[in-house]
């Protein structure tokens, strides 16, 4: 068996202990016979897994009581309907728009209420987020809409901005559990788990109870209600079982490196460990703005297509896979969540430093 370093940006890598527990537990999960994808949801086996991965999340995170956490289906991209779908009440919501995704949430979120984008950073190709204190929002939108980390152009934000009234929804796909966070600053968060919190099929969202209506149009389905899966404790139909107990394992991993500081500190270690070998590279540079560069997903080009693509072939033949950009932003990305060692970030480093000296 040999295992290689994958950047790959989501589905990603998962720490080794995770995938030897899964292995271990495959056959016979802790007595029951059965492995957890066989069990049913019903069964105490699998409601302990459950509340575990909840409650670790709620201690890991610092998420309050007055806030639901919800495990469910749909990847984060349902979350771009189900958000207007659930808190629109005035009809109208203001969306920051920094990368793909959130120009996806805007666009879907068209469908149900008036939409206006406070701030978009397509002119520059997405390579920065705007600094947050010079917008402005509507005071009687019902929300205003970001994406803390945009994955495909490795930017993110560092700061929120004040939204003053409208509550605040973030889309914290690529970054959630990689750093604390103030959980009340948002009335909503999601996150598709396949990045940073396990395997793809499960999207978590911690929304501030108050949020959660009884009142909405008969036409919204019953699954795209968030008070459906709050008031039956994410157990309303058949949840994403093996989704949900990979994702305890990931955040009882977490609890045991140390929570969310530790993890942060190791996190800023291996950013800073490739920042700065881009820096002083001649071959290599950077495409996000330093002052909007992600923690997560580190985008770099050669500024040549075809040296790019010599690259990433170089760094296959040693061990190093995924590091294609997005179709979209061409170039390089080494996705860098939780589970990627400062090993591997050493290795994509002494990669790139051979790659240059081979240019020389
Ligand atoms: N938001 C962000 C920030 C993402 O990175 C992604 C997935 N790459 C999505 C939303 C869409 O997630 P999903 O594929 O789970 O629908």
């Amino acid at each position: 068996m040999s295992r290689v370093y994958n950047f790959n940006p989501g589905p990603a890598c998962l720490p080794e202990e995770v995938l030897r527990e899964a292995a271990a537990e495959m056959l016979d999960y802790r007595g029951a016979g059965m492995s957890v994808m066989e069990m049913s949801h019903r069964a105490p086996a699998f409601e302990a897994i459950l509340q575990e991965a909840e409650a670790d999340l709620r201690s890991l995170m610092g998420i309050p009581d007055h806030y639901a956490v919800l495990f469910l289906q749909g990847g984060a991209s349902q979350q771009f309907a189900m958000v207007p779908m659930n808190l629109s009440r005035n009809g109208k919501a203001d969306y920051l728009v920094t990368g793909s995704f959130s120009q996806k949430a805007a666009e879907e979120a068209r469908r149900f209420l008036d939409v206006r984008v406070a701030a978009t950073g397509e002119e520059g190709n997405f390579s920065h987020v705007p600094p947050v204190d010079n917008l402005t929002f509507r005071p009687d939108s019902d929300y205003v809409h970001l994406c803390l980390n945009n994955t495909i152009f490795g930017t993110r934000f560092s700061a929120l901005p004040d939204t003053g009234n409208p509550p605040l929804v973030g889309d914290l796909s690529s970054c959630i559990l990689s750093e604390p966070v103030d959980v009340s600053r948002y009335a909503l968060i999601y996150a598709g788990a396949q990045k940073n919190m396990g395997i793809a099929g499960l999207t978590v969202v911690i929304i501030r109870r108050d949020m959660v209506r009884d009142d909405l149009p008969d036409s919204v389905p019953t699954m795209l209600r968030y008070s459906t899966h709050m008031k039956a404790d994410s157990l309303y139909n058949t949840p994403p079982c093996q989704a949900i107990y990979m994702c305890g394992k990931v955040l009882r991993w977490l609890k045991g490196l140390g929570g969310l500081s530790a993890m942060a500190a190791i996190n800023r270690e291996k950013a800073a460990l490739l920042y700065d070998y881009l820096d002083q590279s001649r071959v290599f540079r950077g495409t996000a703005y330093p002052d909007s560069r992600s923690l997560m997903n580190i985008t770099f080009v050669t500024g040549d297509k075809e040296r790019d693509a010599a690259f990433i072939r170089f760094a296959e033949q040693r061990g190093l896979y995924g590091l294609k950009g997005h179709r979209s932003a061409g170039g390089m990305r080494a996705s860098i969540y939780n589970a990627m060692p400062v090993q591997g970030v050493q290795a994509l480093v002494d990669c790139m430093a051979a790659f240059e000296g081979a240019q020389a």
